[in-house]
């Protein structure tokens, strides 16, 4: 059926009328009119969307806030007066209705081993496990810091904390001793729960022997962990060792074997903190961005609902890890509140080989998938081969987070992906800001590759100059920040109220700074040009590197592209770029040419590179964003490259000094 497709015309996707039809908004006036609502009246609107939760009591006030730092301190606060509880809204509220219902759909490492869990299951999981939390003494505002793989005890222990009012913080499993250490002293955690092991491909590896070395270091700084939960995930005979430290670790299973499958909620301020994530670390020291209760939770309920339309009995799948907030949010919050039946992946893209996305879309029938730009680069260099062998049918809408998608990743993922008729939601957010603020409505706002076009309702996007001052109309660029509070803004960093308010509030009062640099197109439409750290200025004038990286990635041999500025006598910096090519391509100078001239005639003279360095493979965040801060250094010609400890791979910088010149 023609009218199937995503129709594009004049640079403009539009969604399939079959999709429209069913949309939740489906027209553009419809986006318009209740963004506008809800911005000419927030507490209005919000208080309509927080309607169909359960509210222990109602609250007082809507909102109330200061967001300038020449007022004093910066204070934001939703539902105020409101008591409620996370746990109950995503598991108990929804037992009479979908009790028997799947809520977790937990697909491990190696094809063929999987577990359904029901909502009712999940709630005997969560209230032992609380039980479990209560008997070591755990209570309301105790941290506890989770460092696990994706496995679903992962999920149930954030929802037992959150069940009696601990605080979690969650560390990515991927996380090295130092990392953990960190997030354990900054904490000050009551409890630890980890697993003996987690699988890497075909691999076991340690968890445990991480986590002690972590509790080891942490004792040294003034932090001990009096007690650990060990989930035994890998078991004995798989080469790795699990050992027990006597009164203080103890194992999952033997814990909640006795464990009452029944207990209550602890009613929560509204306000009540409800975790701490450490942001990623891309550019420097992780910060404990903490959320609270009542307002992230309609936030993440309402953006799941509307920006992957999501319909009752949809089977809905994150590719992300739990230990990001995209997983807190999108795996986990955002769809329970729902009642959606959400996919928890614990591999990984490439085992058994590059295809096991599709083989898990087409296994268990997937409606919406949502991954990251770097996962989509890494499929699309393998080949569409590894696609296309597989149905994708039940596929209807694909989403995108993390970094900015480049066009030509975006056309693939549209058209060999999606086979042309899924919309994509181009979503653009941060740790701090809980759910998603600009992103497309798919059923409502026609999209353009790379941009992730228009604000959430609630969102009030700008873009400032270098003296804060507002840059009106379309056609301009700047850098983004938010105008007033949105219910799933973060309140504070852990441990340093003023530390928030320097680094989200200080350079532009009465505005929350997201650090990133932005567009703002003729229709109005956001593109994320980068961060504002990183923009290069040549020869006075400014560049994001998205703009540069996307050009390369359009060059037909390429796959990824890292670009940053390097000191140039003549230009002030210039322009040097990384460059991974698709598999099966080879180097030359000849390629080196054609690159720099393709960059010329995509965008320009002033954007040509000065400098091309095959990249085998790029230094990357756990969190698959490219580092750009160690291509900066050995651009600059320095050799010593600071801390690569975050990094995915820290043997790939050695190799890429290899390569230079080359
Ligand atoms: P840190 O703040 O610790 O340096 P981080 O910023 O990488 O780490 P996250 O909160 O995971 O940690 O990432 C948010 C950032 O990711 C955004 O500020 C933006 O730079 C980038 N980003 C996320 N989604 C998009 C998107 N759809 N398009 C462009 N950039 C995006
Ligand atoms: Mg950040």
């Amino acid at each position: 059926m023609a009218d199937d497709k995503v129709l594009e015309k004049n640079g403009l996707y539009y969604p399939p009328q079959s999709f429209v039809d069913k949309a939740h908004i489906n027209s553009f006036e419809q986006y318009q009119q209740m963004y506008k609502r809800s911005i000419d009246d927030p507490e209005g609107f919000w208080g309509e969307m927080a309607q169909g939760f359960h509210w222990e009591k109602t609250w007082d006030k809507v909102l109330e806030f200061n967001y300038h730092r020449s007022k004093g301190p910066i204070s934001i606060e939703w539902y105020k007066g409101a008591k409620t509880n996370m746990t109950y809204n995503c598991i108990d509220r929804h037992l009479e209705t979908r009790g028997d219902q799947p809520a977790l759909l937990w697909e491990g490492n190696e094809p063929g081993e999987d577990r359904i869990i029901t909502y009712r299951q999940l709630y005997e999981h969560v209230c032992k496990f609380a039980n479990v939390l209560k008997g070591f003494g755990i209570k309301k505002g105790d941290r506890v810091t989770i460092y696990l793989p994706m496995i679903p005890e992962l999920a149930i222990s954030m929802l037992a904390c959150a069940r009696i009012g601990a605080i979690h913080s969650v560390v990515f499993g991927g996380f090295s001793a130092e990392s953990l250490k960190d997030r354990i002293v900054d904490s000050k955690c009551s409890l630890v729960i980890t697993s003996d092991g987690t699988y890497r491909g075909g691999k076991a590896v340690t968890l445990k022997q991480i986590a002690d070395e972590a509790m080891d270091h942490s004792e040294k700084e003034g932090v001990t962990v009096p007690k650990v939960v060990v989930v035994e995930r890998v078991g004995a005979g798989k080469g790795i060792e699990c050992p027990m430290k006597q009164g203080r670790d103890q194992y999952w299973h033997d814990l909640v074997a006795t464990a009452e499958g029944d207990c209550p909620v602890e009613w929560m301020d509204a306000e009540d903190p409800l975790f701490i994530l450490y942001t990623s670390g891309s550019t420097g020291k992780p910060k404990g961005v903490q959320h609270t209760t009542a307002g992230y939770m309609v936030y993440v309920s309402l953006t799941h609902k509307y920006v992957f339309d999501y319909h009752d009995g949809d089977v809905y799948w994150c590719t992300a890890d739990i230990g990001w907030v995209t997983g807190h949010s999108y795996i986990l919050y955002g769809p329970l509140l729902n009642g959606a039946q959400s996919l928890m992946f614990e591999g990984v893209p490439t085992y058994p080989d590059s295809g096991r996305f599709w083989d898990v879309v087409d296994k268990w029938k997937v409606d919406i998938f949502y991954t990251a730009p770097t996962a989509i680069r890494a499929v699309m260099r393998m080949g569409d081969d590894f696609v296309t062998k597989y149905s994708r049918k039940s596929l209807q809408l694909l989403g995108t987070v993390g970094e900015p998608i480049n066009p030509e990743a975006w056309r693939w993922y549209n058209e060999v992906v999606g086979d042309s008729h899924c919309p994509i939601v181009d979503t653009w957010w941060q740790t701090e800001t809980g759910g998603i603020l600009i992103t497309p409505l798919p059923g409502a706002i026609p999209t353009k590759p790379g941009s992730a076009t228009l604000p959430f309702f609630g969102v009030q996007p700008c873009l400032l100059d270098d003296e804060g001052k507002e840059v009106e109309g379309n056609g301009v660029s700047g850098r983004l920040a938010i105008k007033a509070p949105w219910p799933g803004q973060l309140r504070t960093t852990y441990g340093s109220h003023e530390r928030f308010e320097t680094v989200y509030f200080s350079d532009f009062d009465g505005f929350y700074f997201t650090g990133d640099g932005a567009k703002r197109d003729e229709d109005g439409y956001y593109w994320i040009t980068g961060r504002v750290d990183d923009v290069i200025n040549v020869s006075g004038h400014r560049m994001g590197t998205a703009e540069v990286e996307s050009a390369l990635v359009s060059h037909p041999t390429v796959a990824e592209a890292a670009v940053v500025g390097f000191p140039h006598e003549i230009k002030g910096q210039g322009i040097y770029a990384y460059v991974t090519l698709k598999v099966g391509e080879e180097y030359s100078e000849q390629l080196k040419k054609d690159l720099v001239l393709h960059v010329r005639k995509e965008i320009g003279p002033i954007a040509s590179p000065d400098v091309i360095h095959w990249a085998p493979a790029l230094p990357k965040t756990r969190s698959g964003k490219i580092m750009r801060r160690i291509l900066r250094k050995m651009a600059a010609g320095e050799s010593d490259f600071g801390d690569t400890s975050t990094l995915a791979d820290p043997s790939v910088v050695g190799t890429l000094v290899e390569m230079k010149g080359k």
